[in-house]
């Protein structure tokens, strides 16, 4: 009976879906401290040197460890700031990453539990530690204890864009040491993290928090600065001992289909930009609106696909996603499909978008689409081929939103012919993220073409200890040949 009780993982409360369609807050409320010490309580503890989900994560939390902690203390501040000062080491962003990490197919799909009964909520677990340490001022408190005692002075590093990767990047070499400066080119830090996630699934005064540790750490930000435009790499380069480039990829792929410069076809990009960051939602209180149709199609059916639709429908839109492959093939997370569905999303599956139909005022009216099949044969992602029937299918809309993918912004290395860029448009790096420019890094999206925030974020460490070791070693080098 205990074991049939343990097998289940202890849920997290979430708000109704009636609720909240209504507003921008966060749908999971995450759990309490008697919720996680539960949840805690079912971990089969396994030796952290060798435990599978340890080793699945790509920043390698000690999570046994962790988890231990809040097993162990029953009085809720000492277990936090403990499992918090384990998750330190390896993640400085857990209230992020607990939220928008695909855990599923990362430390929970490795979880030794998960042979047994369902996968321990590692995600959860470390969203309640990194939530209730910051509602608490625990965070503050271990910060005050772990701030460098030593004046930033091993170096001066310049670090370009202010999303996950970059600011990973810039907290490691804080900690030991080095004077940091991030440029970015948006009035504020976060990158993807702040324009492209919506407030239901990440609070922006979670990222806005981990921002400010980061100031604190002595990490500068230079704001409204595009390198490229405003300041050149090689200026930047004169100044500073080594450059991390993590601008990530901001520039949407859109459809080459007729219509697609109909009034109300969107990026998925610019549509979630305008509400996020601009906060179009709340027009006229905030200057940039955003005019979302009745009927909405959605193309495509990654998180990105996911996040506008659920947007969407806060602004009152009844939404389809159009989807060319099968459910078994749709790329976002699963509980933001479930998420998804709950708010009344519906899907279309084995639909290929061939043209957009408008109206007399160059308005959009309905989404042709070809009707497809899946075939036996998988791609090299493992997904089922498909193949057109030569049926088609007209949908009535008045907005699409294209969410098929971002590449790299050029203007990055447009007038810097040092940089080697490979064929797919995304930087050339080496084994320890280094790019054709010796003491310039670069990594995350606009290395990997689009990667999760964990990966950018686990290059964002990497880079850190290769920089730390390039500047370490360049001076060595000076001083000998000064000798
Ligand atoms: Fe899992 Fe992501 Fe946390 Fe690693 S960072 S433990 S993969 S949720
Ligand atoms: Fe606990 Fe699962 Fe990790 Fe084992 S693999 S330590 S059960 S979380």
């Amino acid at each position: 009976m205990k074991e049939a009780v343990t097998a289940r993982r202890v849920p997290t409360p979430e708000r109704p879906p009636e609720q909240r369609l209504r507003d921008f807050d966060e749908v999971n409320l995450g759990y309490t401290f008697e919720l996680a010490v539960e949840e805690a309580k079912r971990c089969l503890q396994c030796p952290v040197e060798e435990a599978p989900c340890a080793k699945a994560c790509p920043v390698h939390i000690k999570i046994p460890l962790f988890i231990e902690k809040l097993r162990r203390y029953s009085d809720a501040r000492t277990a936090v700031k403990e499992a918090l000062r384990v998750i330190w080491r390896d993640n400085l962003l857990p209230a992020i990453t607990g939220r928008v990490c695909p855990q599923e197919l990362l430390c929970e799909a490795a979880c030794a539990k998960g042979r047994v009964g369902e996968p321990i909520n590692i995600g959860k677990l470390e969203r309640f530690v990194a939530d209730y340490a910051r509602e608490h001022g625990i965070d503050d408190e271990l910060l005050e204890e772990q701030l460098p005692r030593v004046e930033a002075k091993r170096g001066r590093v310049a670090v370009i864009g202010a999303g996950p990767s970059s600011l990973t990047c810039a907290s490691e070499l804080a900690k030991i040491g080095y004077k940091v400066t991030i440029f970015e080119a948006l009035h504020k830090p976060g990158g993807v993290l702040l324009f492209g996630v919506p407030e239901f699934r990440l609070p922006k005064k979670v990222l806005e928090k981990e921002v400010e540790r980061l100031k604190r750490l002595g990490v500068e930000f230079k704001l409204n600065c595009i390198v490229g435009k405003t300041i050149t790499l090689d200026e930047i380069r004169r100044e500073y001992d080594a450059v991390f480039i993590a601008t990530g990829a901001g520039t949407p792929k859109l459809l080459n289909i007729p219509g697609i410069l109909l009034n109300d076809v969107y990026s998925a990009n610019e549509f979630l930009t305008r509400v996020n960051l601009m906060k179009a939602h709340k027009f006229p209180e905030y200057d940039t609106p955003v005019r979302v149709g009745r009927k909405v199609i959605v193309i495509g059916a990654g998180n990105t696909a996911m996040d506008a639709a659920r947007t969407a429908r806060r602004l009152g839109a009844e939404v389809i996603i159009a989807y060319r492959r099968g459910r078994e093939d749709v790329t976002a997370r699963a509980e933001e499909v479930r998420h998804a569905l709950e708010e009344g999303v519906r899907f279309m599956f084995f639909v290929t978008p061939i043209e957009i139909l408008g109206d007399e005022r160059g308005n959009v009216r309905a989404v042709k689409f070809m009707k497809m099949k899946p075939l036996e044969e998988r791609n090299r992602e493992s997904k089922r081929k498909i193949m057109p029937t030569g049926e088609t299918v007209v949908v009535e809309a008045d907005t699409v939103i294209i969410a098929i993918g971002l590449v790299p912004n050029k203007l990055i290395w447009e007038n810097v012919p040092e940089l080697e860029v490979t064929s797919e448009g995304t930087l050339k790096v080496d084994g320890d993220l280094m790019t054709s420019i010796p003491g310039v890094f670069a990594g995350g999206d606009i290395v990997r073409g689009e990667a999760t925030v964990i990966e950018g974020m686990g290059d964002g460490r990497k880079a850190a200890k290769a920089i730390h070791q390039y500047i370490q070693r360049s001076k060595h080098q000076q001083a000998i040949l000064k000798v």
